[in-house]
């Protein structure tokens, strides 16, 4: 996996304290991983990075929007995403012999490197940031965002092929009735 340059930080030039950087995402940035289940993504990613001797303290900040698929009715729809994740870098002599014991939710690098890429961390926590479920928000006035027209589609294709019901269906006829 070729990691952009662009997502390298040189901390040995950086004095310790507080140090900020920021990223715009767009889905050009996906083309070197798997691809991401949205498109048309349009995310900011603000990186705090606090330097301390020995130890980097990084809080990711996610935001921006994204266009997935309706799990109801198939139709793509823009997705708000906001979250933020931490992320600790400890400096050590030999960080492939870390002994045992020490935190698996710290990540380390060795001393004598000069730089890390924040590349992998970025695609990483803005998977996270895209939640499991997406299904078209409801509009003001409280009615189901999804197409009607789909629906009712989909519901007489769901009388025609019974055995291959998504699970959320079954959701949806407990729901019905109630
Ligand atoms: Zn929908």
């Amino acid at each position: 996996m070729k990691a952009h340059r662009l997502y390298d930080i040189a901390f040995v030039g950086l004095k310790n304290g507080v140090h900020e950087f920021n990223y715009d995402i767009g889905d050009k940035f996906f083309a070197d991983y798997s691809a991401p289940e949205f498109t048309d993504s349009r995310i900011k990613v603000r990186l705090v990075f606090n330097k301390e001797s020995g130890f980097f303290l990084l809080k990711f900040e996610i935001t921006g929007v994204v266009t997935v698929p309706c799990d109801r009715c198939g139709a793509p729809f823009p997705l708000n995403i906001w979250d933020d994740f931490d992320l600790v870098i400890k400096l050590v002599d030999n960080p492939e012999g870390t002994p045992e014991g020490e935190d698996p939710d710290v990540n380390y690098i060795s001393r004598t490197e000069s730089h890390i890429n924040v590349a992998d961390w970025i695609y990483e926590f803005i998977n996270l940031s895209v939640p499991m479920q997406h299904i078209h928000p409801s509009g003001p006035d409280g009615s189901g965002g999804c197409d009607p027209k789909v629906l009712k589609m989909l519901d007489e294709m769901k009388g025609q092929h019974h055995q291959k019901i998504n699970p959320i269906w079954k959701d949806l006829d407990k729901f019905r009735n109630q």
